[in-house]
């Protein structure tokens, strides 16, 4: 077809003299990291763009994730989901606690409520869900079992940068949600990530941890990491978010386009935003149901692959069948999410596809059904 590798993701670039001009007073200032004057722009451009109270820039989301399990102290169990990147998994082990995974939903693939105060010990103190795909989890109902249970409700918003539930930023729900800039996000600062909370106690602490513990110059309250974003990822940043809604547009065009040439197909199930929710169009997952659509994800996968699309089996193994805990967790007991991961398939999405490359892409997986 003569377009060349076609991947999942593709980074969004500002033009380049925007970046140059953005960067060019750090030459003179020579002040290139450490809460710098970019950092502190784009920290409040943020707050405003996502209509969160407070905010704190890190030097990825998963460090902003993991700090801010240590920032509220928390200890013992975790109820989250094992349908997520490992981040998400990781941040909990990293921090001392033990996750334990909650089934999710067959519509949108975030954590069931229903079933999470089955899963409630005398060790829980915490709830970490996350927002797949951009779909928004049930924000109420997982937090009325948060506040009937005194836990905290900390949500993995990587995937919904930008987004609204009723009008509402998505990042000012529960006491924390992290959102990841890495470079395949939709916004992003090369390698960045943020965390909103409401209260301001977690302010400091979230400072302190990210800069080593060092609340002074002879002060070391906490035994911190150092997770700052730097000024040349936080230049990135500002020229992105002049830009950021142009690209959910284009995005958005996209995604169009491949609900208008898979609708229907039986076998296929497509990611369908809730009607309260304004979205992002991050990702473009299918589900394959072998039984109808006649062969299985794994086959479009590689029939994909074999024309130069790279699609995604994401996510894909569950964090709950890692290597690394092997013998820990059981898979079984989240049943969907196991189903889910092994027929779910994203396919290539981002703001510069274009509709031609969408076409033949869902050609193809059109011709894979038997
Ligand atoms: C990207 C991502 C993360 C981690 O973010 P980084 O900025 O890459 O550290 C965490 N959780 C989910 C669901 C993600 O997609």
């Amino acid at each position: 077809m003569g377009r060349g590798k076609i991947f999942v993701t593709r980074s969004s670039m500002p033009p380049i003299e925007e970046y140059i001009e953005e960067i060019r007073p750090l030459w003179e200032s020579r002040y290139l990291t450490n809460m710098g004057s970019k950092h502190e722009e784009l920290k409040e451009k943020l707050k405003g763009y996502l209509g969160v109270p407070l905010m704190e820039l890190f030097t990825n989301g998963h460090m902003a994730l993991e700090l801010t399990l240590q920032a509220m102290d928390l200890a013992g169990e975790v109820i989250t989901t094992p349908f997520t990147f490992a981040s998400t998994t990781h941040a909990i082990v990293r921090a001392g606690m033990t996750p334990v995974f909650c089934d999710i939903r067959e519509s949108d693939y975030t954590m069931d409520p229903e079933r999470i105060e089955s899963l409630i010990t005398d060790k829980t103190s915490a709830i970490l869900p996350v927002h797949v795909y951009g779909n928004v989890c049930d924000t109420e109902k997982i937090e009325g079992v948060a506040k009937k249970h005194g836990l905290k409700v900390i949500y993995d918003a990587a995937h919904a940068f930008g987004e609204t539930l009723d009008g509402r930023g998505v990042g000012s729900f529960g006491d924390a949600s992290m959102f990841s800039f890495h470079a395949t996000k939709v916004f992003h600062t090369i390698e960045g990530g943020a965390v909103c909370f409401p209260d301001s106690e977690l302010e400091a602490k979230l400072q302190e941890l990210r800069d080593f513990g060092i609340v002074d110059e002879e002060r070391i309250a906490a035994v911190g990491a150092n997770a700052k974003m730097h000024e040349f990822s936080a230049s990135m940043g500002l020229c992105n978010l002049r830009h950021v809604d142009e690209e959910i547009e284009k995005r958005k065009k996209v995604y169009e386009r491949y609900l208008e040439r898979l609708r229907g197909i039986e076998g296929l199930r497509l990611n369908i935003y809730n009607e309260n929710i304004k979205p992002n169009y991050s990702y473009f997952p299918i589900y394959i149901d072998e039984k109808v659509f006649g062969v299985g994800r794994d086959e479009v996968f590689e029939e994909l692959k074999s024309k130069d699309i790279y699609a995604r089996k994401y996510f894909y193994p569950l964090t709950n069948t890692f290597e690394a805990f092997h013998g820990k967790f059981d898979a079984s007991e989240t049943p969907i999410a196991l189903r889910v991961s092994k027929r779910v398939l994203t396919l290539p999405m981002y703001a510069d596809l274009d509709l031609a490359t969408v076409d033949d892409i869902c050609n193809i997986v059109i011709s894979c059904r038997k």
